[in-house]
């Protein structure tokens, strides 16, 4: 599928199905280092943005529905996460805006942008134990495909793979950002919530890609 309006419906779809099948997962996740709301988070923001996606039949390129995603977000999501994610989406349609199908670059601009927008409204590192540490090497995997000359699906299969490992690689730091900072040591062993949501939400911008 070209990386256009219908492949940004289908990841937002995607990302909604994805989510609510994994609410209960990452809910776990988040209560052995945080509150235990992660999954319900993002599961809420998601299942806010279907009924508008049915109504948005103007729109004609990815960064518009990526911008109905980043304001709903933001609304209705209570923690961390809502806005985190909600500048995520907004930065990510900033870099795209106007363009109708997204080639190789733009994908990468895409995708560091999202990470950028994080990165400046809640200031963590790599390694802070945070969605960073699946974001980054997603944006670094991808930039590193496009430079091998990967198009556009490979390029979002790429930073796909290296979420998912990076979400796995939380697993031994200690947090320097949001709740899970507080436990110190006790957060060893257990895998940060907001990196495997990420993880498996550029799963689902993969696959709908390929589809
Ligand atoms: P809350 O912590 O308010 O309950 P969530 O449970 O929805 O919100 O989200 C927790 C996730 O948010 C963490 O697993 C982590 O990945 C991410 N997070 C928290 N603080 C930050 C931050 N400053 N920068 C990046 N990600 C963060
Ligand atoms: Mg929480």
């Amino acid at each position: 599928m070209s990386v256009d309006v219908a492949w940004a419906e289908a990841w937002i779809r995607t990302s909604a199905r994805v989510l609510s099948e994994h609410r209960a997962r990452l809910n776990t996740l988040d209560r052995e280092i945080g509150d235990g709301d992660h999954g319900e988070n993002m599961d809420r923001g998601f299942q806010a943005i279907l009924p508008k996606l049915d109504g948005l039949t103007d729109a004609t390129t990815p960064a518009d529905l990526l911008k109905v995603l980043a304001s709903t977000l933001i609304s209705t999501v209570g923690g961390a996460a809502g806005p985190l994610y909600g500048t995520a989406y907004l930065k990510a349609a900033g870099a795209v805006s106007g363009t109708a199908e997204l080639d190789g670059d733009a994908v990468v601009a895409l995708l560091t942008a999202g990470r950028d927008g994080i990165v400046l409204r809640g200031k963590a590192e790599s390694g802070d134990k945070t969605m960073i540490d699946a974001w980054t090497p997603a944006v670094d995997a991808a930039a590193v495909a496009l430079a091998a000359g990967a198009g556009a699906d490979q390029i979002l299969a790429a930073a796909a793979d290296a979420a998912e490992a990076g979400a796995v690689a939380t697993e031994p730091l200690v947090a320097r950002k949001g709740r899970a900072s507080y436990l110190g040591e006790r957060a060893i062993g257990h895998r940060d919530p907001g990196a495997e949501s990420t993880a498996l939400i550029l799963r689902c911008a993969a696959d709908a890609a390929q589809s």
